[in-house]
């Protein structure tokens, strides 16, 4: 550190030097985030010293918490689910294994996983000591539900099924897992981080969430399609009475005890994933992805008609295509099979899906 500290004036040259180096949003077909919404930016300013871990404190942010599991509760047609706002997607994925594993306690715990799986799974696999299993993929890259039987056994402690795939933005078949897992008794999570803000504001979807009895918990990310500030997930469980088996004592806090994985907890974010669903309601979150979902066919439209066809044709706004340049000055990403990935977000508007396929055009030309 230095000796003398530096002048603000100072620091925010230097800090906005910093910032300047980042990208901005605009070029940014690649990620699953998007700048917030500006509700969600007011909400997070007026929330930004508060600590979740010691909810005591902050009885008003943590009164908010408990809204945002009772609204993605509802969302996922259960109002009385249990729950709470984590880092995102990775912690979720970790603390439902974390669930699973304690409520099957056996000598050589695994979990079955779709081979698409978030790398999350590997690292709660690490952490939790856990056999991975990954299931197969059909051509439209979804889970082999017929792959599965020979997988599960007695030490079997959960599996796993995505709902908006990280790379090909697919649906499992999530009907047809739920029934496995309650034919063998297996708890059974749905990775929702991404898909579980889409798919709810799609016309007519298929059921994915607690309306199926064989689910047990879900991942959803407000920080993705949500349009809250970083970071924002949330772990929704079936029976609220699981998270007991995570307690620890907590001495010299305002609660007893804890299940959560991280101790001071951000309600910034979490008041801000509120804000934007309590601001768009339904109505404004279905328009949202209406526009999302039209841009990413217009882009899949446009490629293919620039001739780079189609991975698959997703459940979600991911589009994937076989393509492998890209003009200059735009990032997108590549999936483990070398696809070009394409996730469009909000930020990513059809004026920019214009400008990117004519891009693609004049570097073919
Ligand atoms: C984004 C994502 C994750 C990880 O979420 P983080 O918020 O980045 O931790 C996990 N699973 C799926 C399906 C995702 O899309």
């Amino acid at each position: 550190m230095r000796e003398v500290g530096c002048s603000e004036e100072e620091l925010f040259s230097f800090l906005s030097l910093m910032r300047e180096k980042d990208l901005g949003y605009r070029n940014i077909l690649s990620s699953m985030c998007t700048p917030p919404h500006p509700v969600a930016v007011r909400a997070h300013e007026l929330f930004l010293e508060t600590n979740l871990g010691d909810p005591g404190l902050f009885p008003g942010t943590a009164a908010l918490e408990e809204l945002l599991i009772q609204r993605l509760g509802a969302l996922m047609h259960h109002p009385l689910a249990g729950g709470y706002a984590t880092s995102g997607g990775t912690e979720s994925n970790i603390q439902a294994l974390r669930i699973a594993k304690k409520l099957r306690p056996t000598k050589s715990p695994n979990v079955v996983v779709p081979e698409s799986s978030h790398f999350s799974f590997q690292k709660a696999c690490d952490i939790l000591g856990l056999e991975m299993r990954p299931v197969p993929l059909d051509a439209e890259f979804r889970m082999d539900a017929d792959a599965i039987e020979d997988l599960v056994d007695k030490s079997t402690v959960a599996l796993v099924g995505i709902v908006g795939t990280t790379e090909y933005g697919v649906n499992d078949p999530i009907a047809r897992l739920s029934e496995i897992a309650r034919d063998r008794d297996t708890f059974f999570h749905v990775d929702a981080a991404f898909g579980g803000m889409v798919v709810p504001f799609l016309d007519r979807p298929a059921p994915f969430d607690f309306r199926l009895p064989g689910v047990d918990s879900i991942s959803i990310d407000p920080h993705k399609m949500g349009m809250s500030t970083i970071p924002a997930g949330c772990l929704l469980v079936r029976d609220p009475r699981c998270f007991s088996s995570l307690n620890v004592d907590t001495p010299y806090l305002t609660v007893k005890q804890e299940c959560t994985l991280a101790g001071t907890r951000p309600g910034a974010s979490v008041a801000a994933a509120v804000a934007v669903l309590e601001y768009l309601g339904m109505d404004g979150m279905r328009a949202v992805v209406a526009g999302c979902m039209e841009n990413t066919r217009r882009m899949i439209e446009g490629m293919e008609t620039l001739g780079y066809p189609r991975a698959v044709t997703p459940d979600v706004n991911v589009a994937t295509f076989s393509c492998d340049h890209v003009p200059a000055g735009w990032r997108v990403s590549r999936t483990r099979a070398g696809h070009m990935r394409i996730i469009c977000m909000p930020h990513v508007t059809r004026d920019v899906v214009e400008a990117f396929l004519k891009d693609m055009g004049d570097m073919d030309a």
